[in-house]
């Protein structure tokens, strides 16, 4: 996830402009202004992984919108507003210094002629382990680096100074008294604006974690947690892909309002299209594909659940979450909207943050359903099906644009005999390691499905035989040097892959054949390689 600094800069200046505002007219208008332009904020910075600069955004939000009744009658006291105002300073001045410090000149970064902005402030995958330096973390360094993590080693007491932030900090607590540990978090906390912090090592009780997370850490994992668990959570944080903006279908016969509406979710990022009709809500719902419909319960002609009713004939729009807005406490027509699958009511004229919390909160478990359903849950990969949908999908596209496509179907070798030999959850694990080195190798256009056991679909829109045939084949040789630890040996794993290519071959089921045809001479002709249907 990226962040240019000149964006990071934009958002901090519009919150300090509505705090100016407010402050030079005291009243509850600009107040609303100025915590939307928070909430916004908060989570603008929670988006783009920047963990501590949102700890503090957030920590403003909550006191911002504890005192809404106060504002509304203009009655914040002094004392609080001088303090909101050194938090707003402090929130501006640590952004500033993060972003003098972590900046990276153009020539630190991957060649990208077309890059619009000099520099970006994400972490690459470079992350510390503060503690002990045990044989235990040797080896998760080791198995960090085949993933493209770079891992350094620091103790407690010599944690470098002057630096980039790294991607994450990884705490070990072991050995460390609770109160001393958080002290050591919270410090690292003040300092560290966008690392991720897990702790690790935690004594396994509710008030030692409780403790952690106060002191500013992202996440917890207990006394014994099994190394493969904190690769799994490192390499997700490392991998964290940028989520498409949230689409919300306002419908709403008042222009006025939808008009506000709409205002409200674009300055929380939201992408929204404002029906007026409800007889167009259809094409509407077609054309936009939107995560969530804010619906009116009054319009000419029909009521939102006359229109719900509507959508819900529809099987591709059964799970759409639908939120009304009403005006007033009709108990007889909301309990009507509910038994016909209306997530929530808002009450109009709502609250902008609340209204902006509903969206999100209702979109992030329709999207957290709607992975389930399309990917695998042991490696995250799209499912067997889903893959197949889009390979037939990405041909389609190749077709259309006369180009390249190449599509690989891979298997690992003797896999039985891991099983056998190792035990069936250290079969997963070497499952999860090739899905994640798939991933982290392959390019977001690229398509990578778990296909069957140990067999995974690639599909790479725009290259053709070649290029195909070269990545995979680095993939394989890196796959094979992981090593996998055992009691007190280790063992490495192999796998092989057959590719085949459009337009040599022109639709999905036959790539896919071809390539399982190629795979079969790649198994026959000794495993551990890439043979490519000519
Ligand atoms: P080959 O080199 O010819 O591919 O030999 P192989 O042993 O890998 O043979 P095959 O592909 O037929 O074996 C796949 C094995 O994978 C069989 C099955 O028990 C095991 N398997 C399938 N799904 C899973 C899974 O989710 N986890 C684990 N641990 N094993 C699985
Ligand atoms: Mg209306
Ligand atoms: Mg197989
Ligand atoms: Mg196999």
């Amino acid at each position: 996830m990226s962040c240019p600094p000149a964006e990071l800069k934009k958002k901090s200046d519009e919150l300090r402009v509505k705090w100016d505002a407010f402050i030079a007219s005291p009243s509850f208008g600009p107040f609303v202004e100025f915590a939307v332009c928070l909430s916004s904020f908060s989570e603008f910075l929670s988006g783009k992984g920047l963990s501590g600069l949102h700890q503090l955004s957030h920590g403003l939000e909550q006191q911002a919108l504890s005192l809404f009744d106060e504002a509304a009658r203009q009655q914040i006291p002094p004392g609080t507003l001088d303090d909101l105002r050194s938090q707003v300073e402090g929130l501006a001045a640590r952004i500033d210094r993060f972003i003098d410090s972590n900046s990276r000149p153009v020539a630190d970064r991957r060649a990208q002629p077309d890059a619009a902005t000099a520099s970006d402030l994400t972490p690459t995958h470079r992350i510390w382990l503060i503690g002990k330096t045990t044989d235990e973390w040797r080896a998760l360094v080791t198995q960090l680096a085949y993933f493209g993590i770079q891992a350094e080693v620091y103790p407690w007491d010599n944690v470098p100074a002057q630096a980039k932030e790294p991607a994450i900090l990884l705490l070990d607590t072991q050995g460390i008294v609770l109160e001393d540990a958080c002290q050591h978090i919270k410090a690292l906390r003040a300092r560290f604006s966008a690392s991720k912090l897990i702790a690790y090592q935690v004594a396994p009780d509710f008030n030692a974690i409780k403790a952690a997370l106060g002191a500013g850490c992202d996440f917890c994992f207990a006394d014994g947690t099994p190394q493969p668990v904190i690769l799994a959570k490192v390499i997700e944080l490392c991998s964290n892909e940028e989520e498409a903006p949230y689409r919300v279908l306002v419908v709403e016969d008042s222009l006025t309002a939808s008009k506000s509406i709409q205002r409200t979710l674009k300055q929380n990022g939201i992408e929204s299209l404002a029906v007026t009709r409800p007889h167009e809500v259809l094409t509407g719902l077609r054309s936009f594909a939107p995560d969530l419909i804010l619906m009116d319960m009054y319009m000419p002609d029909c009521t939102g659940v006359e229109a719900t009713r509507v959508i819900r004939q529809h099987a591709e729009f059964l799970s759409t979450p639908v939120i009304y807005l009403s005006g007033d406490g009709d108990i007889a027509l909301q309990v009507d909207a509910l038994r016909l699958g209306g997530e929530h009511f808002l009450t109009k004229p709502f609250n902008p943050v609340f209204l902006n919390a509903v969206v999100k909160s209702k979109i992030e478990r329709y999207r957290a359903l709607r992975r389930a359903m399309l990917h695998d849950s042991l490696t995250g990969l799209l499912n067997h099906a889903t893959s197949k949908e889009r390979l037939a999908a990405a041909v389609n596209t190749a077709k259309g644009a006369n180009g390249p496509l190449a599509v690989a179907m891979i298997d690992i070798d003797h896999f039985k005999k891991i099983n056998d030999n190792y035990g069936h959850p250290m079969g997963d694990q070497v499952i999860r390691s090739l899905a994640w080195l798939l991933k982290q190798r392959l390019r977001k256009t690229d398509i990578v499905g778990r296909y069957g056991g140990e067999e995974f679909l690639v599909v790479l829109p725009g290259s053709n035989a070649d290029q195909a045939f070269d990545v995979l084949d680095r993939i394989r040789r890196d796959f094979s040097l992981i090593k996998y630890a055992f009691k007190d040996t280790c063992f490495e794993a192999t796998f092989s892959a057959g590719v085949s290519h459009f337009p040599a071959t022109a639709c999905p089921h036959a790539l896919i054949k071809d390539a399982d045809e190629a795979l079969y001479d790649a198994k026959h002709g000794g495993r551990n390689c890439v043979i490519t249907r000519r």
